[in-house]
């Protein structure tokens, strides 16, 4: 037998109902504050996410499922969804529309990590992206919104984690003040945090060798190196996330996978999910843009992980049932023609309906089928309803019945259900 491969797996009928809901949630939240979906292609030029996500980042050195098509090209199935989100931004010149854009995407997206609970190859995000504006207020906003989506799945408590990583006016010196703290202790890093000494000293604060975060406990933070400019977008920030109440921790050593994020970045913990607690995580990303060849737009993102959002639900989350109100019993065959034609008519009326063409099995069976199903009604067929022109409708949750006729069965079952 033919298994699925590691790292993926299926979400199964009575899972889904989990991700409807969360995926439902997102949707009415986020228009509520004016975005609209966007849906990108599942693989890009591995080009774009070289460029946009960074060479040096863990992402594009070692996750990627990349794959030459049959002319050569290489693509990618894409690893996260900011760079297919700003290379559709340019490509439809989005800006010409308007100034400020408020985007949000659902879906699957790949990274060939190392399987465990909460970490899969193929997952699933839920992400928005601000493009056009660099006030503070748009940060804040966006992150006021985060906070009320995760409320309305009943997600609590969680952690909202804030630092600010500079721009390219105060990054450099800073880096410079990180590499020079470095240096005297290379050889006591990791092989990859040596590497990243020459490339991106920042990297060094994601490391998780417990020798190498001792190391980067002490070491100097970008905070106390920012520029005039990201020190007052920082402090802007904070003031509106004070107005709206929403409690937040500082952390110094927050600095995120991807080479774009500007200013602000952030990460939510949730209890519970493990080594991989990371519910979500954003920041802002104001020279994307630019550097994937468009104009000068700031942006703003997060994305949170959909899997993690779902095993994060509390058990009393109001997740919609999926039983059958109605069950249609069609005792022999003239039984299941009747309930074929009495499913059709519930079903236009809208009501959730099943027929199981099982002529067969016996009515008490059936009526088992109907419990294990949850079913609030079963409508009986039998001979001698066929006979008469009628048909039994029962009430499960009481064994009430009452005998109607076709053309009366829609009021009838509606005066049984709020009876
Ligand atoms: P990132 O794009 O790395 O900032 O990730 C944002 C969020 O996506 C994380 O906080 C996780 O919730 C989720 N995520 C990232 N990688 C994985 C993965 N391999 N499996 C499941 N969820 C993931």
């Amino acid at each position: 037998m033919v298994e699925a491969v590691k790292g993926v797996r299926d979400i199964l009928p009575d899972e889904i109902r989990a991700w409807h809901f969360v995926e439902e949630r997102a949707r009415d939240t986020f228009e509520r504050y004016g975005f609209r979906e966007i849906r990108t292609p599942i693989f890009e030029s591995t080009e774009l996410f070289a460029r946009g996500i960074g060479e040096g980042t863990d992402i594009v050195a070692k996750e990627m499922y990349t794959f030459p098509d049959r002319k050569g090209r290489s693509l990618t199935l894409r690893p996260e969804n900011t760079a297919p989100v700003a290379r559709a931004y340019i490509e439809h010149q989005m800006h010409r529309r308007s100034e400020v854009e408020r985007l949000y995407y659902l879906g699957p997206m790949f990274r060939y990590e190392r399987p465990q609970k909460g970490r899969m190859r193929q997952f699933y995000q839920i992400g928005v992206e601000v493009l056009g504006s660099d006030h503070p207020a748009i940060d804040a906003e966006t992150l006021e919104m985060l906070v009320a989506f995760l409320g309305r799945l009943g997600i609590a408590p969680v952690q909202l984690v804030l630092n600010s990583v500079g721009d390219p006016e105060c990054r450099p010196a800073y880096k410079e003040i990180l590499r020079r703290y470095l240096l005297p202790r290379r050889e006591s890093l990791c092989e990859d945090c040596r590497r990243r000494l020459d490339t991106n000293p920042l990297r060094c604060f994601d490391c998780k060798v417990p020798a190498d975060r001792d190391v980067m406990a002490q070491a100097p933070a970008i905070l106390d190196h920012l520029c005039d400019a990201c020190r007052g977008h920082f402090e802007r920030v904070r003031e509106h996330l004070d107005a709206f109440g929403i409690a937040y921790t500082i952390d110094r050593r927050l600095v995120r996978g991807l080479d774009y994020y500007r200013r602000t970045a952030f990460e939510v913990t949730a209890p519970g999910l493990g080594a991989q607690n990371a519910l979500l995580g954003g920041g802002r990303y104001d020279g994307l843009i630019e550097e994937l060849g468009g104009p000068a737009v700031p942006g703003f993102g997060f994305a949170v992980g959909e899997d993690r959002l779902v095993m994060s639900l509390p058990a009393t989350a109001a997740i919609p049932d999926d039983a059958p109100e109605v069950f249609v019993v069609g005792l022999g065959e003239a039984g299941v023609s009747a309930a074929l034609q009495a499913a059709r008519r519930l079903r236009g009326s809208g009501h959730r309906t099943l027929v199981e063409p099982l002529p067969g099995k016996s009515l008490k069976a059936q009526l088992r089928r109907a419990n294990d199903l949850r079913a609030r009604f079963v409508l009986i067929l039998g001979e001698e309803e066929i006979q008469r022109g009628v048909m039994t409708l029962k009430r499960m949750s009481d064994g009430s019945q009452a005998t109607v006729r076709l053309d009366e069965l829609d009021r009838r079952l509606g005066e049984m259900a709020r009876a």
